[in-house]
């Protein structure tokens, strides 16, 4: 159905468009040349209203005129997407923002943005045929798809980086995919797992090559489009790894606003970890990408050689935006606040957003005034090792009333 509203695939290097089908990249630009999906608006602005909208699900399959899916397959039952926004009234005076919103992603069925993503995913797979999907990822792409191939009888091969958190691999074993855990980084799994997808012929869910993969990433803009519509806020920020998180929303913003939907457009903001930030240093540098060895506890951006990082620099520029990085001990404070000043319960990863906010105002990109949504894209509950670091430990005692009296006393909390 929707596939109906694609007008044609675009190299975002020399533009040279294709029709809509299985392929992955440029034939004259090779792995850089990714195809990014273009529609045809005036198509999707008949049915796709306010009007239309209010009877649709809450799932992120509302924008189904903006989603590459066929939609006469059965679809996942899944509650994806459509997540809830917050305006926080503690954490934004820690922030130091009167206006401060957060988006928490958190709350998809694998506990992560990367849901979007790997929906999209397995209905293509399922569209051309195929029986078995892989991806290789930091950890949350890799437990997303496995969850979403659970939920559509795919089989998943999960191609993981020696370092991915625990309670991630957990969640792949428990969904029944096949973990392949591979000697060296994020960058060596990408490369096997594509190097295995070409001889096995099975699906690549990796959003670094697959263009309709973005398109769900998509949805997180779409969504702020018309859950913000008129009071769009002045910034919307998201952490930044590979790249396609942060490109994807803004491709949805934007269609959100060329619909009506969305008021006005805010500015991007990326944040990296200082331990891994190579597109802030090609964002600033106006040159190249260089990659690097990487080295954060916020894994799920840990990514030295980000593949889409061309569409987050252009971005960041179209968007008049700005990348900060931020040192893990001030994800961790963030993590940390957000947690206890607002009730959401982000990763490393997705709290980072906030950070970078907190790091954007003292370095004023962002101005007191301004209005900010930041993006929680992971559960905290996929890190735990790094939640219990920063929270302290609980007071180990007999039940004894006296004792506990003490105790309390001596932590001064009565
Ligand atoms: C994947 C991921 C990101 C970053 O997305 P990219 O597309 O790699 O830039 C941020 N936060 C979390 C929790 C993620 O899983």
């Amino acid at each position: 159905m929707a596939i109906e509203h694609i007008s044609h695939l675009r190299c975002i290097i020399c533009g040279e468009k294709y029709p809509a089908g299985n392929r992955y990249t440029c034939d004259k630009c090779g792995v850089e040349g990714i195809l990014d999906v273009e529609y045809d608006y005036d198509k999707v602005a008949k049915t796709l209203t306010r009007h239309a909208l209010a009877q649709r699900p809450h799932t992120h399959w509302r924008y189904e005129e903006l989603i590459p899916v066929d939609f006469s397959l059965p679809l996942p039952r899944l509650q994806i997407g459509y997540t809830p926004v917050y305006h926080t009234d503690r954490l934004n005076e820690w922030v130091g923002l009167r206006d401060f919103y957060l988006k928490d992603d958190g709350r998809n069925p694998s506990a992560s943005f990367k849901d979007r993503a790997s929906s999209v995913g397995v209905m293509k797979a399922i569209e051309y045929g195929a029986k078995t999907i892989a991806t290789a990822s930091t950890g949350n792409a890799a437990s997303s798809l496995a969850c979403c191939a659970a939920a559509v009888g795919l089989s998943a091969f999960i191609f993981v980086p020696e370092k991915a958190p625990e309670p991630k691999i957990a969640q792949l074993l428990v969904f029944g995919s096949t973990v392949i855990k591979v000697k060296g980084n994020y960058d060596a799994a990408t490369d096997f797992c594509m190097d295995a997808c070409a001889k096995y012929g099975w699906y690549n869910r990796n959003c670094a090559i697959n263009s309709y993969l973005v398109e769900g990433k998509k949805t997180c803009g779409l969504e702020i489009g018309e859950q913000f519509s008129d009071t769009m806020p002045d910034w919307v920020c998201l952490s930044v790894g590979d790249g396609c998180t942060i490109a994807g929303t803004w491709k949805g913003i934007r269609e959100m606003h060329q619909l009506g939907f969305a008021k006005k457009l805010p500015r991007m903001l990326g944040v990296q970890a200082t331990g891994c930030k190579p597109i802030a240093d090609a964002f600033h540098s106006g040159k190249e990408l260089v990659p690097v060895e990487g080295g954060t506890r916020a894994d799920s951006i840990d990514c030295g050689t980000p593949r889409n990082w061309r569409k987050a620099v252009q971005t960041l520029r179209e968007s008049h935006g700005e990348i900060v990085a931020v040192s893990d001990a001030e994800i961790m404070e963030a993590m940390n606040k957000t947690a206890r000043l607002s009730g959401v319960f982000g990763e490393p990863s997705g709290a980072a957003s906030v950070a970078g906010v907190k790091r954007a105002i003292a370095d004023g990109i962002i101005k007191k005034g301004e209005s900010v949504c930041a993006v929680i894209t992971g559960n905290g509950l996929k890190d735990i090792k790094a939640a219990i670091e920063t929270a302290g430990t609980p007071i180990h005692i007999p039940p004894d009333l006296g004792v506990l009296d003490k105790e309390l006393k001596k932590r001064k909390v009565l």
